[in-house]
């Protein structure tokens, strides 16, 4: 969210920083949705002749998604943000705005404008042919949800994750890979905002902040590496934050 123009996120105060800085929501201590994983596990001895139990533990784990789907078997996983990676969103009237959501704040309907950035429709189409395609986004479902039924206008977004699904580490809304329920090796995650990854940089391609450039071409830039990406053995043998650019074009010879 631009830090000028407010928010969409729903928040008391319509700043900026709430899409990474946490308001009056203790997100990291809620529960989480999803499946129910219950592992079982035991492990059996034999001593003197005879066999016994010697413990068995059921130990439950709720990932934030549902188990992957038939369709998407095989495929790996792309977390997608979605404030300043894939959309502007703004309180203050954007002539040239893509579309206009109502949000519902304290009673009230405010307009939130919404400009798409250059090229998502087709970057969200390709994307969709090769990823299972996840938007984790740190701001409010009553917000985000609208934007995204206005937004994949292709129907590839298979899940959607929102600020409650977020950790909340020191006061910045993480988005922890490890809980959403699909191998590190197979996940990415795409985000204009560090914090965000701040659990997993070797599982992140970071792209700028986007507010209102129409020359932007970051989205449609990264669809040759990310197709390339869908080819290796662990991504996070590849994707490394402190060294991007030259491992990207390793991959790209
Ligand atoms: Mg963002």
């Amino acid at each position: 969210m631009s830090q000028s123009q407010g928010t969409a996120d729903g928040g008391q105060t319509l700043t900026g920083a709430v899409e990474q800085k946490p308001t009056n929501l203790n997100v990291g201590s809620k529960g989480r949705n999803g499946n129910l994983l219950i592992d079982f596990e035991f492990d059996y001895f034999v001593s003197m002749g005879f066999g016994y139990w010697s413990y068995s533990t059921i130990r439950e784990r709720r990932w934030l998604l549902d188990p992957i789907g038939p369709e998407h078997t095989g495929r790996k996983c792309l977390v997608l943000d979605l404030d300043e990676t894939l959309v502007h969103s703004s309180f203050k009237l954007i002539q040239q705005a893509d579309f206009v959501v109502p949000v519902e704040i304290e009673s009230q309907i405010h307009n939130v404008y919404v400009i798409k950035r250059p090229g998502v429709d087709h970057f969200l189409k390709k994307m969709g042919e090769l990823y299972e395609i996840v938007v984790f986004t740190a701001s409010l479902s009553k917000y985000a949800d609208p934007v995204l039924d206005m937004l994949d206008i292709h129907r590839v977004v298979k899940h959607r994750l929102f600020r409650e699904s977020c950790y909340n580490h020191k006061g910045n809304y993480v988005k922890d890979l490890s809980q959403i329920g699909r191998e590190l090796k197979d996940t990415i995650i795409i985000d204009n905002s560090p914090a965000s990854y701040f659990f997993h940089p070797t599982n992140a391609v970071p792209i700028s902040s986007w507010f209102n450039d129409p020359h932007d071409t970051e989205l449609l830039d990264l669809i040759p590496f990310l197709e390339d990406l869908t080819t290796v053995e662990d991504v996070m043998m590849v994707l490394d934050c402190s060294n991007e650019e030259p491992q990207r074009e390793e991959i790209e010879e």
